[in-house]
Formats: C-alpha cells, sequence, structure tokens
C-alpha cells in the first residue's frame, strides 16, 4: 500500500531532439525517437511536459522541427520553455537571459494555445539557476513576471553521457556493444531512482512526488518502454508535473546559489543544512566514457 502512493512526473528536455556534436541523420533519427518516446509515454499513460529549444527545432529544418513539437500536443502533453539556444545562465547577461527566454516562446506559445493550454513551466538549460544571488534572484523576477513556474527535478540518470557513447555504437555498427549499453543504462537508472528516493525521503521526512528528467535522444527512444516498467515495478504512478509541484517541497522557491546544476534533493538539503554523502550516487561505468573516448 505505501509502495502505491509513490508518484513520478515524466520530464523530457531539448525537445524536439538532443543530437550528439557527430550525430549522423538526426532528422530520421529524431523522428523515430520521437515516435518511439511519444507512442511509449502513452501507452503508459504518463503525462508529459517537454521542454523545447527552438533553436533544435531549427537545426531539422524549421517545418521539421515544429511537426515534431506538434506531435507531442496533439498527444496531449504539455511544452515548457528551456530556451531558444539552450546556453547556461552563468556565462549570460541578464538581457541576454531575457531574450533567450522571449525567443523561444513562439512556436511553442502557438502550439500550446492552439489546444487551449497555457505555456507555464520553465526548466532552466544544465539546471544552472544562477551562481549569485544577484543573477539567481534577477532571473527568478523575469520568470515569474512572465507567467512561469520554475520547473524542479529530482531524478536524472546521466543518460547524454550513456547517448553519446550510444549513437557512436549504432555508427559503428556494434550491436553487441550497444545492447550491452543499454542493459548497463537501466541498470543504472534502476539505481538512480532508488538512490534519489532515499535521498528525498532523508532530507524532507517523507518521499514527496518525484521529478524524472531525460532528455529526447536516441537512446531514450529505444529504451523508453524500460524505464517506464521500472517506475512501474517500484509502485509508481504517472502524474502531471502540476500535480507533482503541488507537494509543498515545491512550494517554498528555489534559494540555493551554485554553479552547478543539482537535482532538487540536494538543493533541499543545502536550505535546510542536512549533510547528504554525494559519493553515495551511483556513476555510469568507465567504459562507457571510455568506449566514447577511444
Ligand atoms: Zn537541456
Amino acid at each position: 500500500l505505501f509502495a502505491q502512493s509513490r508518484k513520478v512526473a515524466i520530464t523530457v528536455d531539448d525537445l524536439p531532439y538532443a543530437a550528439t556534436a557527430d550525430e549522423a541523420d538526426a532528422g530520421f533519427v529524431a523522428d523515430l525517437a520521437n515516435r518511439r518516446l511519444i507512442e511509449s509515454l502513452r501507452t503508459h499513460h504518463a503525462a508529459v511536459t517537454g521542454f523545447v529549444v527552438q533553436k533544435y527545432a531549427e537545426a531539422l529544418g524549421t517545418s521539421a522541427g515544429t511537426n515534431l513539437l506538434m506531435r507531442w500536443t496533439a498527444a496531449g502533453f504539455d511544452l515548457g520553455n528551456h530556451t531558444y539556444s539552450h546556453p547556461d545562465l552563468k556565462d549570460l547577461s541578464e538581457e541576454q537571459f531575457e531574450q533567450e527566454v522571449v525567443r523561444d516562446e513562439g512556436v511553442i506559445g502557438t502550439l500550446m494555445s492552439e489546444g487551449g493550454r497555457k505555456l507555464t513551466y520553465f526548466r532552466f538549460p544544465f539546471n544552472s539557476t544562477g551562481d549569485t544571488r544577484d543573477k539567481h534572484d534577477r532571473a527568478n523576477a523575469f520568470l515569474k513576471q512572465r507567467g512561469y513556474d520554475l520547473a524542479a527535478c529530482t531524478i536524472d540518470t546521466s543518460d547524454f553521457v550513456f547517448n553519446r557513447t550510444y549513437v557512436r555504437m549504432l555508427d559503428d555498427n556494434d550491436g553487441p556493444a550497444a545492447q550491452r549499453l543499454r542493459e548497463a543504462y537501466l541498470e543504472h537508472t534502476n539505481a538512480e531512482i532508488d538512490y534519489y528516493a532515499a535521498l528525498n525521503r532523508k532530507v524532507l521526512g517523507y518521499q514527496p512526488p518525484e521529478v524524472m528528467l531525460l532528455h529526447d535522444n536516441r537512446l531514450n527512444g529505444d529504451v523508453i518502454d524500460d524505464i517506464l516498467r521500472l517506475f512501474e515495478a517500484k509502485g509508481y504512478e504517472f502524474v502531471s508535473l502540476h500535480e507533482a509541484q503541488s507537494d509543498p517541497a515545491y512550494r517554498q522557491p528555489d534559494t540555493y546559489i551554485t554553479a552547478f546544476g543539482p537535482m532538487w534533493g540536494y538543493r533541499w538539503a543545502a536550505e535546510r543544512n542536512i549533510k547528504v554523502d554525494g559519493r553515495l550516487k551511483p556513476e555510469p561505468p568507465e567504459w562507457i566514457s571510455e568506449y566514447a573516448a577511444r
């Protein structure tokens, strides 16, 4: 019974496709990955928010990119703002940041309002929320003034690290290696879900609804079904980002100043002066990055 009260909101970043630097035929692969992601998320009745980088849509050709985004809203999923070109807040002036937010609104604003929905959520690229108090507070004030809520995330799984190697393996036609990587990735994701659930329970005294961070990439397109099954096997129910973030843990504004992009459990811990041992966090196996460095 306890297990059934677990909740998770699925969020997918870098829509419509997070291509790796040397990915060949990104248009074809983006189409395939998005089709698989959307189909599986629908089958599992997950309510999803996808965070869009308009520049990535344009990189696929504006109409191809827009068509991919339309598939997400047609499937009933929400879109959020993830800036126009995915810069790190650390590297931006206040004015540049504001332009990045506004410039991302055109297409997603239209798609959301066509679906009778309001563009609500913003997620910082790299979860970089401000390395100085001034930068943090000004960015937040601007987002609030434009009507945004900040999208938190509590579980990540280094999917971009695995994906970089995965794309290389597929380019090398190394099927057995790709199979091994998919297995290692699912094992790692399984461990990360449990790690962050335990961290959040320790910090808050209860397990809040979690917010899972995934990226729109080739690897997740190939294994999304298994990832959703991992959550189901642990007794998680899929809820919307809005429902997850109605928990009191998310109602308090994020005040943590950091040059990095930690998950929310670490922010909650810092704000509450609770010591956590980050060394316990599972890391991807070394052979994953070694393969990519060859
Ligand atoms: Zn991103």
